[in-house]
């Protein structure tokens, strides 16, 4: 199934919506079709997969191939979509997952990107004081 990243939103803390509705706005720039097939969080980042090349919607649904000058279009439009996607990537890894101020990775039982002020509040919440 894919998606547009609105439908993604909640896999993930609000901290990084900001970053998610920007996102989505360069990504509907290059393509206003782009579509994610998955969204989540891995080691206190974002990772997003977005579906590409004969992976689009329109050739699925079809079972059309794209000709040559589309092919080109595509690959330009994939390629751009990649890099806004890794800068977001990248970005997350120093954003608070859980309320959005500037952050850094934590590891509890698993990696979280959080403030110092969620992360004493996780803490403190889970009975696990100073680690
Ligand atoms: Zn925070």
């Amino acid at each position: 199934m894919s998606e547009q990243i609105p439908f993604w939103m909640d896999s993930v803390g609000r901290g990084w919506h900001p970053l998610l509705r920007r996102l989505h706005e360069q990504l509907i720039a290059v393509n206003p079709d782009y579509q994610v097939r998955q969204l989540k969080e891995k080691w206190g980042m974002l990772r997003i997969y977005l579906a590409t090349g004969l992976q689009r919607g329109d050739f699925i649904e079809t079972g059309r191939l794209p000709d040559e000058q589309e092919s080109q279009r595509m690959a330009r439009e994939d390629d751009e979509a990649r890099r806004l996607v890794r800068a977001a990537e990248e970005e997350s890894g120093r954003i608070c997952e859980s309320c959005g101020e500037p952050g850094e990775a934590r590891k509890e039982r698993w990696i979280k990107t959080l403030c110092d002020d969620c992360h004493t509040a996780r803490q403190a919440r889970c009975g696990r004081p100073g680690s």
